[in-house]
């Protein structure tokens, strides 16, 4: 049978290796880590660091297609796997949305609404940004960042010196606060012959920087919803990608802005797994494989919650709830700010 090559462990790794085992495909993960959650499910798993060429190289010639599960996989990686075997989603995707500021220039291209932005590298790129971006503003590094990791808020001008040296010498770019009411996400699926399903946007909640809950549907416009189906697709189809992507947008009242894309799996498309009969783990792993895609629809109205460090204590009540599914990632350790598992909760029949 063919083999799914999976760069990451972690639990988006362990749920895409379950849904291809579904499929009937087997799963090779590589991860530097030792213990990655993806490991207890897959068949093999390369424990090794992405400099390890010979590593690398048994890694992609055991696997028919190579995808990844996380976006900042070292280049010269990915210069070699991508001689040895198809890397999907592509090497293009991967580049433009490793760095926010590349990610910013190829959305703005597109004709897409992002923040107003500047690249900063010194105290005087700083000052000369704060003075065209304004402020209330936010200083993020341009790669590495997530869960909200790497950002300093300038709410004025005083603020700089100290967001500059949250940055610890990284190349940052400062983005204008949006004023949104509210954020929502399109997860979005590309198939090898480019056909294009979108699941409903969902309406997410972050606590301190860490996605915390997602709603379904979302408090959108049926032209705000077609907006953002419709802008994720563009996106997909600029990329000649192949595979699901998270598109991260504010919502706010002159339209759609696009914070960020994610060329993976996407913790806002958790909620698919009991909502729709294809979840965008399976949608995934359909694409890379080169199978026709799920088609995006769901059957109910969920609401999935991020179990975070020690939210997991809460496990008996969970399991006590009706129409609430739990997933657990069987990391050991509850340390804090530890994405450690999800809930789905049922809470409607869609229409
Ligand atoms: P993720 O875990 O989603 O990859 P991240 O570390 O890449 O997160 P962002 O998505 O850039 O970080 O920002 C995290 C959150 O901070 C956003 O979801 C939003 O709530 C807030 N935020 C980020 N940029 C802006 C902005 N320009 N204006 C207003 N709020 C923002
Ligand atoms: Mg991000
Ligand atoms: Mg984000």
């Amino acid at each position: 049978g063919a083999v799914i090559g999976i760069l990451g462990g972690g639990q988006l790794g362990r749920m895409l290796s379950v849904a291809a085992a579904r499929l009937g495909y087997r799963v090779h993960i590589f991860e530097p880590g030792a213990h990655p959650p993806a490991g207890d499910v897959a068949h093999m798993v390369t424990c090794a660091p992405y400099d390890d060429v010979a590593a690398l190289t048994a890694f992609a010639q055991s696997v028919d297609v190579i995808t990844y599960e996380f976006e900042n996989i070292p280049t010269a990686a990915l210069d070699l796997l991508e001689t040895l075997r198809p890397l999907r989603p592509n090497r293009r995707a991967l580049a433009i949305s490793q760095d926010r500021l590349t990610e910013k220039a190829f959305l703005a291209e597109l004709g897409l609404a992002v923040a107003p932005y500047a690249p900063v590298k010194t105290a005087a790129d700083l000052e000369a940004a704060i003075a065209t971006v304004g402020t209330p503003a936010i200083l993020k590094t341009t790669r590495l960042g997530y869960d909200g990791k790497g950002q300093a808020r300038i709410m004025s001008a005083a603020d700089a010196p100290a967001a500059l040296a949250a940055m610890n010498g990284a190349d940052a770019v400062l983005e204008g606060f949006i004023d949104f009411t509210h954020e929502v996400s399109v997860i979005a699926a590309r198939g090898l012959d480019g056909s294009v399903a979108a699941y409903d946007p969902g309406q997410n909640v972050h606590l301190a920087g860490i996605l915390h809950t997602t709603t379904i549907p979302a408090k959108l416009t049926p032209s705000q919803r077609t907006d953002a189906v419709l802008l994720a697709a563009r996106i997909l189809n600029a990329l000649d990608y192949v595979g699901v992507m998270g598109v991260e947008l504010f919502v706010t009242p002159k339209g759609l802005i696009v914070n960020e894309i994610a060329p993976r799996v996407h913790n806002s498309g958790h909620w698919t797994q009991n909502g729709c009969a294809v979840d965008q783990f399976e949608q995934h792993i359909r694409a890379v494989a080169g199978l026709p895609l799920g088609d995006g629809s769901r059957f109910a109205d969920v609401v999935m919650e991020n179990l975070i460090g020690d939210d997991i204590a809460r496990l008996p009540a969970f399991l006590a709830e009706r129409n609430t599914a739990v997933h657990m990632y069987g990391k050991p350790d509850a340390r804090a700010g530890r994405k450690m598992g999800h809930i789905n909760r049922i809470t409607g029949r869609a229409p």
